[in-house]
C-alpha cells in the first residue's frame, strides 16, 4: 500500500507557490515548521480563514487544528474582532507615539494575571523573551540562564540553546550564527528534574540570573508540570536571588483567563518575578508582551538603565485585535474550548487504539497534544522517543481528507471556541481512515 503523503499533483497551487516563494524566500517559507519538513510533501497557502476553516490557493477547505499556532482562539475573522479591527485602521495604522489602545491591552492583561504589575508590549513572543531575559540580567546583575530541554522560547540566541546535559555543562548552541559565548551563559536541564535545578543552583547559584520555562510545556507536545514542579522553581530562584520567568506565550489566555497560571496558581513559595505573553494576546496580529513585578519592570528605559524599545511596538490596531480577542474570551468560550478538545482527544484514543496504535494525549487545560507511544512523557528525551513515521502517515491522512493538524508530532493541537459540531464531526470522520494509516 502506497504511503498516503500528498503530492503536488494534490495541491497544485499551492506546489506552484512554493516554486514561486523558494525563489525568493529561503525555503519558501517565512518560518520553518510551515515548510513541511518533518512530515514530507506539499506546505498548502492559505487564501482565507473562516470560522474553524481554512481554504486553500486550490480552493480546498480544511478544518484548521492550528490555529496559526495559538492566536486563533476565538476562529479566523471573528466579526467582533474584524469589527474592532476595521474601526482601529480607519483611525491610522502607527503613531509612532503613545495611544490609548495599547494602554486598554495593557490594563487587560494587568487585571487578569494577578502577580503581573507591569507590562511593555512588543511585537513577537521572542522579543518577549529576550527583553526578559536581559531585564533579569539587568536586575540581578548576573548573566547565567537556565532553561529546560525541549522548552521553546523563540529564537533568541541564548535560549537557542538544548544541547549539554549535567549541571553546569555550557550548552552548545542549536543553530549555526549563535556565539558560543552567547550559548555559554545557558545552561540547559531536564525538564520536570527538580533534583537538577537544585544541583546547578547549589553549583552557581550565585551566576544565574533567571530560569526560564514554559508555564506548561507545549514546543515538545504538551508536557505539564509534575505537581510541585513550579514551586520548586520558584523556592530555589527566591533562596538563590534569581528570577523566574514563566513563559505563558503559548498557554496566556488559553489554559485559562489568566492562563496556565490561573490554573496552577496561586503558589506557596510566591510567584514567578516575570511573564511573557504572546499568541492569544495579538488575536492573529503581530503583538506580544513581557510583564511582572513592578519593581523589575521599573529597570526598563525610560525609567531605568535596561534598553528596550519598538518602532511598532503597542500599534493600535494588533493592541485593538488583542483586546477585542481577550474580551471576546468569555467563560462559555473556555468551556467550548474544552468540549471541543476533548471531543477531538477522545475520538482520537479510540481510533488508534482500534487501530492498535500506541499513543499518549496529555493536557495543558483545554491545550493537548498527541504522542504516538505508549506511556506518560515528563521529559523531551521521552517526547523524542515516539514513532514519527506513524504521525507522518496519520498527518497526510487527515490533510487528505480535509483536516489541517500541526505538521509535526511534537506539537500541541490548537483548537477555537468557533469550531461548532459541523467542525467536530468532520474531524471525527476522518479518524478511522487515519489511524489505519498510522498503523501500516
Ligand atoms: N515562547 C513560547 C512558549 C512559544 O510557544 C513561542 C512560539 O511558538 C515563543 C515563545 C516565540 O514566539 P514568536 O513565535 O511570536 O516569536
Amino acid at each position: 500500500q502506497p504511503l498516503p503523503v500528498q503530492t503536488a499533483e494534490d495541491a497544485p497551487a499551492s506546489a506552484a507557490l512554493l516554486a514561486r516563494a523558494s525563489q525568493v524566500i529561503p525555503g519558501g517559507v517565512n518560518s520553518p515548521v510551515r515548510a513541511f519538513r518533518a512530515v514530507g510533501g506539499t506546505p498548502r497557502f492559505m487564501a482565507s480563514g473562516s470560522g474553524p476553516w481554512l481554504t486553500d490557493a486550490d480552493g480546498k477547505r480544511y478544518v484548521d487544528l492550528i490555529c496559526s499556532w495559538g492566536p486563533m482562539i476565538l476562529g479566523h475573522a471573528h466579526p467582533d474582532v474584524l469589527a474592532a479591527v476595521n474601526h482601529a485602521a480607519a483611525q491610522g495604522f502607527s503613531f509612532g507615539t503613545p495611544s490609548e489602545n495599547e494602554v486598554r491591552l495593557a490594563e487587560e492583561i494587568v487585571a487578569r494575571v494577578e502577580p503581573v504589575e507591569q507590562v511593555r508590549l512588543v511585537n513577537s513572543g521572542t522579543e518577549a523573551t529576550m527583553s526578559a531575559i536581559r531585564l533579569a540580567r539587568g536586575f540581578t546583575g548576573r548573566d547565567v540562564i537556565v532553561k529546560f530541554a525541549g522548552c521553546y522560547h523563540g529564537h533568541v540566541d541564548a535560549l537557542l540553546a538544548s544541547a549539554g546535559s549535567g549541571i553546569a555543562t555550557f550548552a552548545l548552541p542549536d543553530s549555526a550564527g549563535v556565539p558560543r559565548s552567547s550559548a555559554g551563559e545557558t545552561i540547559v536541564l531536564p525538564y520536570n528534574d527538580l533534583s537538577a535545578v537544585e544541583a546547578a543552583f547549589a553549583e552557581r547559584g550565585h551566576e544565574i540570573a533567571a530560569v526560564i520555562t514554559e508555564a506548561a510545556p507545549g514546543n515538545m507536545g504538551v508536557v505539564p508540570p509534575d505537581p510541585g514542579f513550579t514551586e520548586g522553581l520558584l523556592r530555589l530562584t527566591k533562596q538563590h536571588g534569581a528570577l523566574l520567568v514563566s513563559d505563558e506565550v503559548m498557554t496566556g489566555f488559553r489554559c485559562s483567563a489568566s492562563g496556565f497560571y490561573g490554573l496552577e496558581g496561586p503558589y506557596a513559595a510566591g510567584a514567578p518575578d516575570l511573564f511573557t505573553f504572546g499568541k492569544v494576546m495579538g488575536g492573529g496580529f503581530p503583538t506580544a508582551a513581557f510583564g511582572g513585578r513592578a519593581d523589575v519592570m521599573a529597570l526598563l528605559a525610560p525609567q531605568g538603565p535596561v534598553y528596550q524599545a519598538g518602532t511598532l511596538s503597542g500599534n493600535p490596531v494588533a493592541s485593538a485585535a488583542g483586546l477585542a480577542t481577550l474580551q471576546g474570551c468569555t467563560p462559555a468560550v473556555y468551556e467550548r474550548l474544552d468540549t471541543v478538545a476533548h471531543a477531538i482527544a477522545d475520538a482520537v484514543a479510540n481510533e488508534l487504539t482500534a487501530a492498535s496504535v500506541p499513543h499518549t494525549i496529555q493536557w495543558a487545560g483545554s491545550m493537548f497534544s498527541v504522542f504516538f507511544r505508549d506511556g506518560a512523557v515528563t521529559s523531551y528525551d521521552e517526547a523524542k522517543d515516539q514513532d514519527t513515521a506513524a504521525f507522518r502517515r496519520f498527518f497526510h491522512s487527515m490533510l487528505g481528507q480535509g483536516v489541517h493538524l500541526p505538521p509535526s508530532a511534537f506539537e500541541a493541537w490548537f483548537v477555537s471556541a468557533s469550531h461548532d459540531d459541523e467542525a467536530v464531526e468532520h474531524v471525527i470522520g476522518a479518524l478511522p481512515t487515519a489511524a489505519r494509516a498510522a498503523a501500516t
